[in-house]
């Protein structure tokens, strides 16, 4: 089966993902060399409990995609910014096993404030930044998906 990474962005430890924790199932897929996420529930504008359901719709939003039949808006590319939160969010240490502390964290909001060309640094796109720092969190978030 193809990979849609339906996943969830709850706090709920993942084994209940399918046992009783409700949150809404994340979609995420590449087509064109675009890619498409959203939550289930903002597509279908329902609450997808199961997971099985939330895959099947995912599938028929995939198709709905191929087909051009129904034009998904694609997600903003992420600002610095908005990697950051991902990373903090998602990123646990390989060291430690858990999650980076506050002192990663000051750090990294000091460099979000810092201003490039006038504009903070968090407030331009992930793409449009060259920066290797960058680059490294966003592999380490491709990784940790
Ligand atoms: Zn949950």
């Amino acid at each position: 089966m193809r990979d849609f990474g339906l996943n969830k962005r709850c706090g709920c430890p993942r084994r209940l993902w399918t046992k009783g924790c409700s949150h809404n199932w994340h979609y995420a897929f590449m087509w064109k060399g675009q890619r498409y996420r959203d939550a289930v529930d903002n597509v279908m504008s329902r609450h997808v409990e199961g997971k099985s359901e939330a895959l099947r719709e995912v599938e028929r939003i995939f198709a709905a995609v191929r087909e051009g039949r129904f034009v998904i808006k694609p997600a903003d590319p992420p600002t610095v910014r908005q990697l950051g939160e991902v990373y903090f969010d998602k990123y646990l240490s390989p060291k430690t096993g858990r999650p980076l502390g506050p002192n990663e964290r000051y750090r990294w909001n000091v460099m979000m404030h810092t201003r490039v060309d006038g504009r903070p640094l968090g407030d331009y796109l992930a793409s449009a930044v060259k920066s290797t720092a960058v680059r490294s969190l966003q592999q380490r978030i491709a990784v940790t998906h």
